[in-house]
């Protein structure tokens, strides 16, 4: 018989385009959470390590940023070209390491191709302006470089979207671009990795380093370093932006979220109690923008709520592979135990649970939990105060628009929320009102899509520009003004005043 060590694949970084080995003898597992075994091991790559990374990444930077701009867009259309059409070997990479279901993980890679095709476009998005003649024979006109070596720092509920997000226009724009996956699920990066290399992105220009904090501190404190781009919890989140820009980086850290959905009693209570299963259940709820709050205002309370438990008997929940579920595992054994630790405490603390999802029964050791619907829920009861990240669906009474608002804005995280209404002067008034980065009006996840930018409010996001689109290619580049002049034949003077124009 075969033991899992010998079954167990060791995964490696990627360097100058091609496989490296770790080198720091340290490593992590990597889960198959529908089956919950061990499959592979990922080195930790140690503080040595990220050095000589940051070093051919500073070398193929200065080659990479001389490149035409016909050059690089070249390479994110062969890019965009090789992951449509190798979509459906990514998404079984992500099924296998991260557990969401098979459709669901070909949806994370048509919104990360999106983000390849808008940086096929970066001639026409570092077109910067011209002023002819400010002064008299003197002309001035803005450029946008790229900052040298940038870094990103992702998380394991989107392996692909996300590092899409961040390498696509820091590439495009002629940054050497360094990933730092999460362990969790490390596969999908070297995955794009390898489809760049076969797109003709030269070797050092991508590099992907696993690691853990020790890895993430070197990349934070590291001179060669420009800039950093991260999403993942909250904590982390606000720990990378003030450790980076202590060291001098430009930063965007984005954070968690707690996204609520206000019902208001005129809403179509279907298509609501539509949405709110699918954005709170997707991917086992472990989504940034996943409705975890949905906030009933007057009436609409008892209706959704046997509209949303009529909907949730028909869910399918098991291994992501299998066709027709619609629901796979959370990522760990402890994430899964946490989960279903909320959906006790909000018991003891007088929410009532009306559908437990820790009474669903599955076969094997896979990290499943069946979805809870909680009624009654309040602030102040964990389960309504913390990020859960996993099938929980609170629900708050609210007894009129203001008091479902408040609610929201009082909250510390504004990533995504959406309102459910019929009344279009309701939701042009909750637009206006509420403080909150992203928000839907009968739409439950409203993730932008890539020629807009993505970024919560508050405790959401630390840093100043959002991510991708137009605000991704502002973070990845710096403006030059360059004011030029030529000798004409009227000559030129001294003159020791402040220039002016004349
Ligand atoms: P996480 O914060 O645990 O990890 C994110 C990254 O940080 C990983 O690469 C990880 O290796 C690294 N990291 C973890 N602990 C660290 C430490 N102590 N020091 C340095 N680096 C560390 O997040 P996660 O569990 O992978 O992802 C889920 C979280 O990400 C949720 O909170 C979710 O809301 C958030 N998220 C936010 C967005 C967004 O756009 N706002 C998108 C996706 C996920």
């Amino acid at each position: 018989m075969t033991s899992t060590a010998e079954k167990t694949q060791t995964l490696t970084h990627w360097l100058n385009n091609a496989p490296a080995e770790g080198q720091s003898g340290r490593s992590a597992p990597v889960y198959n959470p529908a089956t919950g075994q061990v499959q592979a091991q990922v080195p930790l790559a140690s503080r040595a390590e990220v050095d000589a990374v940051v070093q051919v990444a500073t070398a193929a930077a200065r080659r990479w940023r001389s490149s035409s701009l016909s050059t690089r867009s070249a390479v994110m259309f062969r890019f965009r070209e090789l992951l449509s059409a190798r979509r459906d070997d990514l998404a079984r990479i992500i099924t296998r390491e991260h557990g969401k279901v098979h459709s669901d993980a070909l949806g994370e890679i048509a919104r990360g191709l999106e983000n390849v095709e808008y940086a096929c476009g970066i001639p026409n998005l570092l077109r910067g302006g011209y002023s002819e003649g400010v002064s008299t024979g003197v002309d001035v006109y803005s450029i946008q470089q790229p900052l040298g070596v940038v870094a990103g720092i992702t998380p394991f509920n989107f392996p692909a979207m996300v590092p899409l997000w961040m390498l696509a226009n820091a590439l495009a724009c002629g940054n050497a671009f360094i990933l730092k996956p999460s362990e969790k699920d490390p596969s999908a990066a070297l995955f794009l990795a390898e489809l760049l290399k076969e797109a003709g992105l030269p070797d050092g220009v991508l590099s992907v380093v696993h690691g853990d904090k020790e890895a993430v501190d070197a990349l934070l404190e590291h001179p060669g370093i420009a800039a950093v781009s991260f999403v993942g919890s909250t904590p982390i989140a606000q720990y990378i932006y003030e450790k980076g820009t202590s060291h001098g980086k430009r930063v965007q850290a984005l954070g968690g979220a707690k996204n609520h959905m206000l019902v208001l009693p005129d809403a179509d209570i279907g298509m609501a109690a539509d949405a709110a299963v699918s954005a709170a259940y997707g991917s086992a709820g472990e989504r940034c923008m996943a409705i975890s709050v949905l906030v009933a205002v007057g009436d609409a309370g008892d209706k959704l709520i046997s509209a949303i438990e009529e909907r949730i008997s028909a869910l399918k929940i098991g291994p992501g592979d299998v066709a027709g579920n619609e629901m796979g595992p959370l990522i760990t054994r402890e994430h899964r135990d946490r989960v279903a630790g909320y959906v006790a405490s909000a018991q003891e603390q007088g929410a009532r649970v009306v559908v437990d999802g820790r009474e669903a029964q599955f076969e094997g050791d896979g990290f499943f939990l069946g979805v809870s619907l909680l009624d009654d829920v309040k602030p102040g009861m964990n389960a309504y105060d913390d990020e859960i990240f996993g099938p929980v669906l609170c629900v708050v009474r609210a007894g009129s628009y203001a008091e479902g608002l408040k609610l929201i804005n009082d909250n510390e995280y504004g990533n995504g929320t959406a309102i459910f209404t019929r009344d279009g002067g309701a939701a042009r008034q909750f637009q206006f009102d509420v403080e909150v980065g992203m928000v839907g009006i009968n739409v439950p996840i409203p993730v932008p899509v890539a020629y807009y930018s993505f970024g919560g409010w508050k405790a959401s996001l630390f840093g100043d520009t959002h991510m991708y689109g137009p605000e991704g290619v502002k973070f990845f580049t710096r403006s030059k003004v360059v004011t030029s002049r030529w000798p004409d034949p009227a000559g030129s003077r001294v003159d020791l005043g402040f220039p002016q124009t004349r």
